[in-house]
This record gives C-alpha cells, structure tokens and sequence, in this order.
C-alpha cells in the first residue's frame, strides 16, 4: 500500500477543525472526485475518493479522531501491524468471469493502479487467533559468567495485556459488540467495475477493521488497544558453557497473542566479552604462558591459570620448544548440551632475558664454551 497521508491534509482542514468544519471539507471533496464526476480520470480519481472517505470516517468519530491525534491510527490492529497504520487493510481482487490465464499477473496490476496493495494473502481473517510479536534482546558475558552459568536481570519493554478492561478494549462494564456491517467476519465484499469488468472485491470491513468486533465505549486506559506499554525487568537464567552468538528462549515471555493466540517469546542473544588472556574456540580455552628460557631448558613445575580464578600445577619436560602447545584435559567449558568439557591448551613463550647479573653472564659464557661458542666481548652489561 502506498504511505497514508495525514487525514487533517487529505480534507485540506486544521487540526483543530470543528465537526463542521470537516463535514463542509467532506462534501466539498467527494463531490470533486466522485468517479462518476470524473469520466475521464476515473482511476485517479477513485483513489482519492477512497482516501477522502477514508479520512472523514475517522476524523468525524470523536473516539477515532482522539485516538489518530495520539498514535497517528485509529485502527487497534494498526499498532503492532508491521505495515503500519491501517496496515491489514489491502483488499484483495477475484475475478467473476472467466477466460484469464496469469490470473496473478493481473491482480497485482490492478492491486496498484487501485491502490490496494497487492496483498491477497494479508486478507486472511483479520479476527482469526494471531500468536504474539517476539521481542530480542543481547547480553554481555564475561569469560567467567559463560563458563559457570549466570542468572541476569534485563531491562523490557513490551505490550502487556490491558489490566483495566483485561485487553478486551471496551470500557469495563461494556463489551466489544459484534460488528453489524460485516456480521463479525471482517471482511466486506462489493461488486465494483473495472477495466477487466464487474469484479468482486474483497476489502477488510472499514467498520471494524477487520476485527469483526466493534467497541462503543473505548477503554480509558488503553484507547481500545487491548495493551498497554510496560516496562519490565526479566530474570534470565543462562546455562553454564553457553557461547558467543548463542540464544536463550524464554517461552510466552514476549507480546500477547490476539483472538486467544499464543504469546510471543523473548530470544536473548549473548555476546560474549573478550578475554585478556583465554580465547575460545567451541568448548576448548586457549591462552599462552611465558616460561624462561632455563625452564625450557631444564624442565619445570609451572602454574597454568584456569577460568575460574584457580591455578593448576603441570610439568613441563626439559627441551620445550618455543610455541609448544600442551593440553590439559576437562579444564574447558562445559559443552552446553552434554555437560563435557573441553580442554585448556597452552602454548609455551619462551622470554629471553634482557639483563644478566655479572655471575648469571659468567654461567652462561662458561655453558657456551662447553658448546663450542665464541661469546661476544661484554661491553655494558647487555649482549651485543
Ligand atoms: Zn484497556
Ligand atoms: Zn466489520
């Protein structure tokens, strides 16, 4: 559908225009593009027509009129719709007579050249139960969070069930009434001519649009919506081995669903925190150690640093080469379905150092002599 103009600009009236106002406009206007005044425009004319109706049906209904004021619709199912104020609105064409080939091909034109929209599928009962719009969200995690499991508490928004009228939209006392020009089906059907010849159309019933209910008496708290907008602060409990990427679905949690439908969910998508020393990959964590150039040499006891703040004790051999990987077993994150830990693999760097002690460089001149070495002259205390 193409966008909606603002109904204050289709009758060419101001916001503050009085009942009578708006019904000189309204007569004034239909009289100009009245398709049978047009012979020769009828098409564009009929558009307007239908938009000049269309905005004195709600303009002159008070409660209508307040409501489009406040939230640029008077249409309860326009609110959530994705497609805007009147939205489920797109009509949708059948041919009478027969003899076309490409029947789909010639919806879709007159969807245009009428201004319908083409949606033929978006006619479905306006009134049938509806499931509830999904709501998304993202966490941050830190390495330590994803690994043992956290419960977070997240700030939503969402629509929550009207509590004054219980989402029914009608003041409490009164009930939404069955609407008397569609008979509570939504739709309406009318024979109108075309290019094509007579069609029938069938459009969403502009009565009720296309709830098949009509409420006389608007809820004060929620103008007739059936929900209001509350903010809210949700628990979410998220499993331990949990990865960067990865969803928690809190079922029912998201919007309320219409006609009895279902609610909607909340998808929780977290992002896990960079780490400053660990990496992940799947369930396996991975981190380098310095060690010294003598602990590669020799061998040694070292203190590897796990996730959760403790340290282990492993035994490196006596030759470890620079970049040497070695593994620690079950030191990893769970795997989120299986409860089985990945690994820790480190990988060994090997410092070299930069200032001797007068005997440290003794030592080691002495151990290079033994190799066959000739050690640079000391000039400063440094190699070189
Ligand atoms: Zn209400
Ligand atoms: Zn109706």
């Amino acid at each position: 559908m193409s966008e909606k103009r603002d109904y204050y600009e289709v009758l060419g009236v101001s916001k503050n225009a009085t009942d009578e106002e708006l019904k000189k406009a309204y007569r004034r206007l239909a009289k100009k593009y009245h398709p049978d005044a047009n012979p020769d425009n009828k098409e564009e004319a009929e558009a307007k027509f239908k938009e000049v109706n269309e905005a004195y049906e709600v303009l002159s209904d008070s409660q209508k009129r307040k409501m489009y004021d406040q939230f640029g619709t008077a249409d309860p199912q326009g609110f959530n719709g994705a497609g805007g104020p009147f939205g489920g609105q797109g009509g949708y064409y059948s041919y009478t007579t027969s003899g076309f080939d490409g029947f789909g091909d010639i919806f879709g034109d007159l969807g245009d050249l009428f201004g319908f929209g083409t949606g033929r599928s978006s006619s479905k009962q306006a009134n049938a139960p509806t499931k509830g719009a999904d709501l998304r969200y993202s966490v941050d995690l830190s390495f330590e969070e994803a690994y043992a499991g956290v419960s977070k508490e997240i700030n939503i928004t969402r629509n929550e069930k009207c509590p004054t009228c219980s989402g029914t939209g009608a003041k409490p006392g009164t009930h939404p009434e069955t609407c008397s020009v569609c008979g509570g089906k939504g739709t309406v059907t009318k024979m109108q001519t075309t290019l094509l010849g007579q069609m029938r159309v069938q459009s969403t019933c502009s009565n009720c649009h296309g709830t098949g209910k009509v409420i006389k008496e608007v809820c004060d708290t929620c103008y007739g919506k059936g929900t209001v907008r509350k903010q809210a602060r949700i628990n979410v409990k998220i499993p331990a081995g949990i990865d960067n990427d990865q969803t928690v679905v809190l079922r029912g949690e998201g919007e309320p669903g219409k006609n009895g439908g279902a609610n909607g969910n909340i998808y929780i998508t977290v992002r896990l925190k960079k780490h400053s020393i660990f990496t992940r990959q799947n369930d396996n964590v991975y981190c380098d150690i310095p060690i010294t150039f003598t602990q590669a040499t020799l061998g040694a006891d070292i203190e590897v640093p796990l996730i959760d703040g403790t340290k282990v004790s492993y035994k490196i051999p006596e030759g470890t080469q620079p970049g040497t990987k070695f593994t620690i077993r079950d030191k990893g994150f769970p795997n989120i379905n299986s409860g089985n830990r990945g690994n820790l693999i480190f990988t060994v760097q090997v410092q070299v150092p930069k200032r001797l002690s007068k005997e440290q460089r003794e030592i080691l001149v002495e151990l290079a002599k033994t190799m066959n070495e000739q050690p640079p002259v000391k000039k400063r205390g440094i190699f070189g």
